[in-house]
């Protein structure tokens, strides 16, 4: 199984996870149709299914014209079955999801929205966790509380460190402001700053990451209790 990312409108990712044995594939998160269109054209890949993290137009908004296109089933979570466009299967936390020869296990991850989930690929160690868990960073808080975005993360936390971490924006140059300017003797932190500028460089993605990295270095992961989870949350909105 492969993973290719897909860059779409400003700084989003989507990620195409193609089964190269049967030429099946999944797209977590398609922003915008064309660039996956563009992608798959004149290739033999076959989209069967669009994994949605959440509701927001940047991670569904190509689901209608890629659905029409390709005929796919539309996954999303229960609770938001009203607001994902198209959504055909539903699904619930802990549930594991199994199509053809993908196997993902859903993790309900509120706080970002209320309907968040991830889809953690457990086989192949990759997680995609949407707008939740950034490189350097975690989502804004649009409709959950502070706790559970807290109680989220820390279930991504307690995934093998080894996890690749799919996340849904390239966001982690300047997050990784942030983290310096609160963690300013973090070697490890600048080591990985120094990485990422060199992708960019290239005008390659700073992703995936990996979760041994992120609890390293990612100052949102490292806060010691939801009191100064909560107090990093609010420094980084006025950041
Ligand atoms: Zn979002
Ligand atoms: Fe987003």
């Amino acid at each position: 199984m492969r993973v290719e990312i897909i860059k779409c409108l400003q700084d989003n990712f989507s990620y195409l996870i193609i089964d190269e044995k049967t030429m099946i594939a999944c797209v977590v998160d398609p922003s915008e149709a064309t660039p996956i269109i563009k992608f798959l054209e004149n290739k033999k890949i076959n989209l069967k299914y669009i994994l949605n993290t959440h509701h927001h137009y940047d991670h569904v908004g190509g689901n209608t014209e890629l659905k029409k296109k390709y005929n796919c089933c539309v996954i999303g979570f229960k609770g938001d079955k009203d607001r994902i466009p198209e959504i055909d299967i539903l699904i619930e936390d802990d549930q594991i999801w199994k199509k053809d020869n993908f196997e993902a296990k859903i993790y309900h991850i509120p706080g970002h929205t209320t309907g968040h989930i991830a889809f953690h690929f457990f086989k192949e160690k990759k997680i995609f966790t949407g707008d939740t868990l950034f490189s350097l960073g975690c989502g804004r808080l649009f409709e959950g509380t502070y706790e559970q975005m807290f109680n989220s993360l820390n279930k991504i936390k307690q995934l093998p460190k080894d996890t690749e971490i799919y996340c849904g924006h390239e966001y982690t140059l300047q997050n990784s402001n942030f983290c310096v300017a609160n963690d300013p003797e973090n070697f490890k932190l600048k080591e990985k700053i120094i990485k990422i500028k060199n992708n960019l460089k290239k005008n390659l993605p700073t992703i995936p990451s990996t979760l041994q990295d992120e609890l390293e270095c990612n100052i949102f992961l490292k806060a010691k209790d939801l009191k100064s989870f909560s107090k990093l949350r609010d420094l980084k909105d006025n950041f």
